[in-house]
């Protein structure tokens, strides 16, 4: 996962353009995504897919010819969708131009202005008071022009139409935990899946969208069938830093995803996740969650956007995130993955107790504690009674997954049967 991240971590991203299609090209290397391209100027509910934005080169020169900023040196440089600007200032009408973290002096701050026509450069803090008085040359070779808004899709078709929706952004230049550790941990959840060959119960659908404009498009070319077919999900960013896991809600609270994501974080004995409300959401699933949207998008993240000090700064990168961040973020979605999978409502088939050792089910079958266990059996089947094996597992306050073997072997012995939902 970390080869992909390091792969994708050069490349100058915005919200359209030419490193976002570079980015999905690598990213369909390993997953089979569709690139989707969406015309300048459609409309999407009450906005309009911008001009696309492309640039090759940026810097500030001196009277000497030396470059004081140069983007190659690093994207973040550049406040994104600069407009094409050649220029000569002073250091006066330069300042007006750059932007700076005085807080933390060393960081290069990630900016954008995607919806007024700008230019403008950011640098540390401490490079900025190491400019002169002096004459600069400014250049941004940069072009912004009618194109498209770019990106991909993935549908992988299970037993039922029922989907869910895991959702990503592409829209940041080099930054880890916020942009590529969700696209990296995206294509792996999608790797996954791919692997169970349409064994698995739903429909997964996957997305790699620039943030906000993204989502805000493909919900207007998608809302009906969405709305109809989508029973959860994620939006998935901040996986790879070493902090603990952040659940950020649905904003109806108390949904599916919730409960399914709650359960595998309080039955996982990790230390100390923290949940967070849905009011301080800050990506796509503001738009997933949106009234009359409604599609109940969760966010399962590690140290949450907003909550740490390399947060859109040139310290957010590689050596923020690892491997073993990576997948244990990924393992954590694939034991959510797995409780959507097998959670169904029970129903049970016989009237009163049934007669468990004439199914074997007091001897020593399968070897595990549960099996064993009549009084969990018979506790197991008292909530048999049309509720979900989510809501029988918290009444047992037991992890669910400790229950998959006893709920198979039920079902198998025809001792209780699945109500369809
Ligand atoms: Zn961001």
């Amino acid at each position: 996962m970390y080869s992909l991240m390091k792969k994708l971590f050069p490349i100058c991203r915005s919200i359209t353009g030419n490193g976002n299609r570079e980015t999905l090209n690598i990213i369909k290397e390993i997953i089979p995504i569709n690139i989707i391209e969406v015309p300048t100027g459609t409309k999407v509910f009450d906005w309009t897919v911008p001009k696309e934005w492309n640039i090759k080169d940026a810097y500030v020169l001196n009277s000497k010819k030396e470059k004081v900023i140069d983007f190659k040196t690093s994207n973040l440089h550049v406040l994104s969708y600069s407009i094409p600007t050649h220029t000569t200032c002073t250091l006066e009408e330069l300042k007006k131009h750059l932007h700076y973290l005085k807080d933390l002096p060393d960081h290069i701050p990630y900016l954008t202005s995607y919806y007024k026509e700008n230019w403008g450069f950011c640098i540390s803090y401490n490079d900025f008071l190491n400019l002169k008085e002096d004459t600069y040359e400014v250049v941004i070779d940069s072009e912004l022009k009618n194109g498209s808004l770019s990106y991909g899709e993935l549908i992988v078709k299970g037993l039922s139409d029922k989907e869910l929706l895991f959702s990503t952004y592409i829209c940041h230049p080099s930054m880890c935990n916020d942009v590529l550790s969700g696209m990296v941990v995206n294509t792996f959840i999608a790797n996954y899946i791919l692997n169970l060959k349409n064994t698995h119960k739903y429909t997964y659908r996957f997305l790699f969208i620039p943030e906000t404009i993204g989502s805000i498009t493909y919900l207007s070319k998608n809302l009906d069938y969405l709305k109809e077919h989508v029973i959860g999900g994620y939006t998935i960013t901040c996986c790879g830093d070493n902090g603990n896991f952040t659940y950020l809600k649905t904003r109806l609270e108390n949904q599916l995803t919730d409960r399914v994501t709650l359960h595998a974080l309080s039955n996982s004995k990790i230390n100390n996740y923290k949940v967070r409300d849905f009011m301080t959401a800050g990506s796509d699933e503001r738009q997933y969650n949106y009234p009359g949207i409604d599609l109940n998008i969760g966010s399962l993240m590690r140290t949450k956007y907003y909550e740490f000090s390399e947060y859109h700064t040139s310290y957010d990168n590689l050596s923020f995130n690892s491997e073993e961040n990576l997948c244990g973020t990924l393992s954590m979605y694939i034991k959510c993955i797995d409780i959507f999978e097998f959670n169904e409502n029970f129903v049970v088939n016989t009237y009163c107790e049934p007669h468990l050792s004439k199914y074997g089910l007091h001897s020593d079958i399968g070897g595990s504690k549960i099996l064993n266990d009549s009084s969990i059996i018979l506790q197991f089947l008292y909530y048999c009674d049309g509720r979900d094996f989510l809501s029988i597992a918290e009444k047992l306050k037991i992890p669910m997954w400790e229950l998959y073997d006893l709920s198979n072997i039920l079902l198998k012995n025809k001792i209780i049967r699945v109500e369809s939902q």
